[in-house]
This record gives structure tokens, C-alpha cells and sequence, in this order.
């Protein structure tokens, strides 16, 4: 894959949907950067991989929890620079993320993460046949092509620990309030998608106990709507 250096800023853009359009590179430094000049890294499945059986190997079954609390921390970092980024970009300076449409917001924070290899999210925010769950505060997130996921297709088990934590992290930090993730469903396991459920932390007990015992994302959902 190529990157080129784009001269000048993005003023006026509100999506980006070019590689060219969204990273930057420095030859000289031999660095990639982000649109709004965070440095990022390219990795491969391999890197993915090994970074999670090496984890594992090193403090075992933890490896997950380890995993999660990672990806809290970095929605932690990352919303700070997103509430930023949307005050300036839509919020007139004035206007902070809690004052405009979560759904909005949500979708204008994973873009980005698309473009970088992420893989593609479907919330169920706004969604009709969703609005018994939605009453109780929880979200259903649906992940395709999850880098961590496709880079251990045969695990058996959830493995997007990073992405759970991820999803806790910037629902917490929206909502105010701590929200707890699980993976219910995994590409790992030989579904097609992964399914996330985002909600309080006491249902996520709940939720957690019945995947635990065996039940199927379907039945963990019809159980808590
Ligand atoms: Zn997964």
C-alpha cells in the first residue's frame, strides 16, 4: 500500500474516503501519521497474532482482561481528542459531543477507525425492532472484519477483547456513567460478525454469566429484552 504526503489541512472535510486523504507520512522520520497528526504504526495479522498469544503465553487467562482494560485506556485518550476534533469541526467551538446526537457522534468517531483496518460497525442506536433493550440502556454493536478476530480465525472463543474495551471506554465517556462490554458472538467462533453488547455494568454481569454458560448472542438478547 502507498501513502502519500498531502500538503495543507482538511478544512471543509468531514469524512475521509481516501487512505490519501487521511494519513499523512514523514520519509525522513519514517513515520505515518494521522489526519490530525497522531502518530500511528502499520502492523500485519502476524503482529496482531502475536501480540495476543505472546500476552496470553506470559500471564494466561488474564491475557483477556489485560486486553480490555487496554482498549478502555485508549477510548479514554482518544475521546478527549474526538471531543476536540467536534467542537472545532461541527460544534461552531461552542458545542461538545453531548450536545449533538449520540448516534451522530458515534458513527463520526468509528469512521476513522474504518480506514485504518478496523472493520466496519452497525449499531443498533435508533433501531425499531431494538427499542426494548434500548429502554434499558443497552446498545448492540455489530463488527465486521475485526482485525483481531481475523487474525485468529480458528480460536474457538470471543478473542476482541481490545475492541469490548474500546466500545466500554467511549460509551462510559459518553454516557457519563460506567458502561461495561462483552463480546457475545465472535468471527473466532465461525460467525459470520462480531456482536458486542454495550450496556450498564450489572446487566453485563448478567450477560457475561449466560454466554459463559453456553447461550447463543440470540438468547443472551431475547433473555435481556
Ligand atoms: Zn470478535
Amino acid at each position: 500500500m502507498t501513502i502519500n504526503v498531502i500538503e495543507g489541512g482538511f478544512q471543509g472535510y468531514h469524512n475521509y474516503y481516501h487512505p490519501e486523504e487521511f494519513f499523512k507520512t514523514d520519509a525522513t522520520k519514517g513515520a505515518i501519521y494521522l489526519h490530525d497528526g497522531e502518530r500511528a504504526a502499520k502492523v500485519n495479522e502476524s503482529f496482531i497474532n502475536g501480540l495476543h498469544l505472546g500476552i496470553e503465553e506470559e500471564i494466561g487467562d488474564s491475557s483477556g482482561l489485560l486486553m480490555y482494560q487496554c482498549g478502555q485506556q485508549w477510548a479514554t485518550l482518544d475521546m478527549k481528542r474526538f471531543n476536540e476534533r467536534m467542537r472545532h469541526e461541527y460544534g461552531g467551538s461552542k458545542l461538545d459531543i453531548w450536545q449533538m446526537n449520540k448516534q451522530f457522534v458515534m458513527e463520526t468517531w468509528w469512521w476513522p477507525l474504518t480506514i485504518q483496518g478496523f472493520g466496519g460497525w452497525h449499531l443498533t442506536l435508533g433501531d425499531k425492532d431494538n427499542e426494548a433493550l434500548q429502554s434499558k440502556g443497552l446498545t448492540v454493536i455489530e463488527l465486521r472484519n475485526s482485525a483481531v478476530a481475523q487474525s485468529m480465525a480458528l480460536a474457538g472463543k470471543p478473542v476482541c477483547h481490545m475492541y469490548a474495551g474500546l466500545f466500554s471506554g467511549v460509551f462510559s465517556f459518553y454516557d457519563r456513567e460506567e458502561r461495561g462490554c462483552i463480546e457475545i458472538q465472535c468471527y473466532a467462533m465461525g460467525n459470520d460478525v462480531c456482536k458486542f453488547l454495550v450496556g450498564p455494568s450489572k446487566l453485563m454481569n448478567s450477560a457475561e454469566f449466560w454466554s459463559k454458560e453456553g447461550a447463543t448472542a440470540n438468547e443472551v438478547l431475547a433473555k435481556l429484552g
